[in-house]
């Protein structure tokens, strides 16, 4: 089986396009949250996620306040005029579609579960080795796949020696023990931050049980020129340029 990885495209359809079809044929998506909020097109990536044809969504939190089941509290100023925004866009159907997404973590297989922040919270953000520890320790499955943070990042924790390590390199091999488990953030399909402007995604393969991330320029331009063109936050197209 092999699985297309995306999380965080926040309503930039040009990156969502890039990463279709850079990933290729694949037998079924993984959708780790934040489909709408920050980018310029939240109907047309709503339309892409529920034409495709095998896909496991969650929602994160832009959708959760996009779609009104949560009201901007959290939100700082550039997030809640993003989402106010958004939240007007959005057709009646999408905003149910939006609604419905059930609550991470979901298990998929008995190898793997996916969440968007973390596995004990939905909105919790994973970055150092601290937060990691508790994810891991919190997930039910060998593979727990994250997404909210937009950096790439991947750990294992081994349950005898309870070692945390980072793992280096994009492509990770999941099939070293049984007693290893994996935490994966493959990145953020529409608003990178880690200094990478490019799309990010995973492919994870079971035949050999592989993870791989990857990176696939698009056309920044045209998501910055849409950004602006609808009235948001000019801040916003110009982090799309830089990766933050
Ligand atoms: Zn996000």
């Amino acid at each position: 089986m092999r699985y297309l990885v995306i999380s965080d495209v926040h309503a930039n359809l040009e990156a969502f396009d890039a990463v279709l079809a850079a990933a290729g044929t694949c037998d079924h998506v993984l959708a780790l949250g934040d489909f709408v909020g920050y980018g310029a097109d939240p109907n047309a990536v709503i339309d892409r996620v529920r034409s495709l044809a095998a896909v496991t969504c969650i929602r994160g939190n832009h959708d959760k306040v996009g779609s009104g089941l949560e009201s901007t509290d959290g939100f700082n100023q550039l997030a809640r005029r993003a989402i106010d925004w958004t939240s007007r866009q959005l057709t009646g159907d999408h905003r149910e579609w939006l609604t419905a997404l059930p609550e991470g973590p979901v298990v998929v297989t008995d190898l793997l579960e996916i969440c968007h922040g973390a596995p004990f919270d939905e909105d919790a953000y994973i970055f150092d080795d601290l937060d990691a520890t508790r994810a891991l320790q919190g997930s039910s499955r060998p593979v727990c796949l994250f997404g909210h943070t937009h950096v790439p990042a991947a750990f294992a924790l081994s349950r005898t020696d309870r070692v945390l390590r980072p793992l280096p390199g994009t492509r990770l091999d999941l099939s070293t023990n049984a007693d290893t488990s994996f935490l994966v953030n493959c990145g953020a399909v529409g608003q990178p931050r880690d200094g990478d402007p490019r799309a990010a995604f995973g492919i994870l393969d079971t035949a050999d049980l592989s993870l791989t991330l990857v990176r696939v320029a698009y056309d920044v331009a045209k998501a910055q020129a849409k950004i602006v063109a609808a009235g948001l936050p000019e801040v916003l197209a110009h982090r799309l340029g830089v990766g933050r």
